[in-house]
């Protein structure tokens, strides 16, 4: 059997061919679009009216899995430049015209996802996790070729202090009486791990230690937050590629991001340009549904170039409150968070407007006020900032976070000190500073955020197979 993107690829002379796949459509009693998930192009087969059984013919509807045999011809029609002439067809499952959900039509991104477990038969949706694959393998790659080593950090973390939002709790325990105290609490160590755990929400601390052996490392994998915020950008469970860099100042780490990100959209662009083109589409129509004025000045395409073409605009925080604080929508209240004062964290709002009105550029804002950033962070001799990075996109604000972290031990431990951390619990994280410390960086990149920008989606819903989100964890 061969998959039908290498068929479209073959030049006919009435080769024989076995292909399997699900009904798209079927016309005119004769014409079998199918697609069998290995390109967004669909296979024509033509089937010879007279030498099919009518009993059969009935069962071909949209939805229908099915074997066919046949020989592969030039076509004649319009919109496809091969077929195949069909022998033979065998059906694996029948559909049901009535109640099968997706029909050949337009149907809403919300509709599609109540029907989670089959949006992935349309072409939205194969191509969205197409690209997906093919980032998520360019990712491996660019990493790979360039020396670093792929770790794998816990799930289930025993620290409380990772510091990057509120954390879903793991336990083993029954939740009735026995297992609570007189105060109403959980009697963690009656628990499974004999503490309390929770799911990780970042690979970092972990990885640092990797680091400090390995030299450059890199993790991949899901990560977890219990933040209640229903936004278009937020997942309960998402996945990070968070690398890690021992010699590396916070320069290193922003060349880093930049080089990474381009790399990877360079490869999908080599690698999947039909499904691009066919996103790039869908992208335009949308965007003519919109006002004028709030409109895209590019297409999909031509984002993505950009992003790739452009150097990244490198300016740190107090260019940027700067620039926010005399910007136009700041001045006439226009933002829902007015910046006043020099020390308040950015909201989307501000980064998207340094991204898409100020610089039209992606943009790396540095050296954050402490306050507003976790205790790991480098501190600057102003006592002030700290060595923080965040990468920011259009139509997305934050894709990447990342810092130069803390490598000299009484800093980090007066800090952590300040910020209540117990340093109890992270003496293993202390330990790298006092057995060969050495200044070392990286970032953490959230992978839905970057496929939300590579395929022109706008809700990140859209990019993963199943989200999670508060008061869903359907399917
Ligand atoms: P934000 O301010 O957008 O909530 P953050 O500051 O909490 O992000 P970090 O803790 O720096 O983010 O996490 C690193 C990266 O992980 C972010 O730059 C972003 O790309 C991604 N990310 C963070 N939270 C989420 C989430 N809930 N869902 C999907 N991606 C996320
Ligand atoms: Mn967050």
């Amino acid at each position: 059997m061969v998959k039908i993107s290498e068929i479209l690829k073959i030049s006919p002379k009435k080769q024989n061919i076995v292909t399997k796949g699900w009904i798209k459509t079927f016309r005119g009693n004769r014409f079998i679009s199918i697609n069998d998930g290995s390109t967004i192009n669909n296979l024509q087969c033509v089937i010879d009216f007279n030498s099919q059984n009518q009993e059969l013919l009935k069962k071909l509807t949209t939805g229908t899995s099915i074997k066919i045999e046949g020989v592969l011809v030039k076509s004649i029609g319009k919109g496809q430049s091969i077929e195949v002439m069909v022998k033979k067809l065998f059906i694996y499952g029948e559909s049901d015209p009535e109640n099968f959900p997706i029909q050949p039509k337009k149907h809403s991104l919300e509709f599609l996802r109540e029907k989670a477990h089959l949006r992935i038969r349309t072409s939205t949706f194969s191509s969205i996790m197409r690209i997906r694959s093919s980032l998520s393998f360019a990712i491996h790659k660019f990493f790979n070729d360039k020396g670093f080593f792929h770790v794998h950090t816990p799930i289930i973390t025993g620290i409380d202090a990772e510091g990057a939002g509120e954390m879903f709790r793991v336990s083993a325990l029954e939740f009735n009486k026995s297992n609570f105290n007189k105060k109403g609490e959980l009697k963690s160590s009656n628990d499974f791990f004999g503490k309390e755990t929770h799911l990780t929400v970042s690979g970092q601390l972990e990885a640092e230690t990797l680091a400090m052996g390995l030299g450059n490392v890199y993790t991949f994998g899901p990560t977890f937050r219990a933040e209640n915020s229903n936004t278009s950008r937020h997942l309960a469970e998402f996945w990070m590629i968070e690398p890690e860099m021992a010699f590396c100042d916070l320069n290193g780490n922003m060349d880093l991001s930049e080089e990474f990100i381009k790399y990877i959209l360079k490869y999908i662009l080599l690698n999947c340009i039909e499904d691009l083109n066919f996103l790039n589409q869908r992208f335009l129509n949308e965007e003519k549904s919109k006002p004028k004025n709030e409109r895209s000045e590019m297409n999909l395409i031509e984002k993505i170039n950009f992003v790739i073409k452009n150097k990244f605009i490198r300016i740190n925080y107090d260019e940027a409150i700067k620039i926010l604080k005399s910007s136009k929508p700041n001045k006439k209240k226009k933002f829902k968070f007015i910046i006043s004062e020099w020390g308040t964290d950015l909201q989307s709002e501000h980064e998207r407007y340094l991204v898409e009105k100020h610089f039209k550029s992606p943009v790396i804002i540095y050296d954050y006020p402490s306050k507003i950033k976790a205790f790991y962070m480098r501190q600057n001799d102003d006592e002030k900032t700290v060595r923080a990075m965040d990468v920011l996109f259009p139509g997305i604000g934050e894709i990447a976070g990342g810092s130069q972290r803390e490598e000299r031990l009484e800093k980090l431990q007066k800090r952590m000190k300040e910020m209540k951390i117990d340093s109890d619990e992270l003496w293993w994280y202390l330990d790298l500073r006092r057995f060969g410390t050495v200044p070392h960086s990286g970032f953490g990149l959230g992978f839905e955020r970057l496929i939300l920008f590579a395929t022109g989606m706008n809700n990140i819903r859209d990019v993963i197979p199943y989200p999670r989100t508060p008061q869903n964890a359907s399917f």
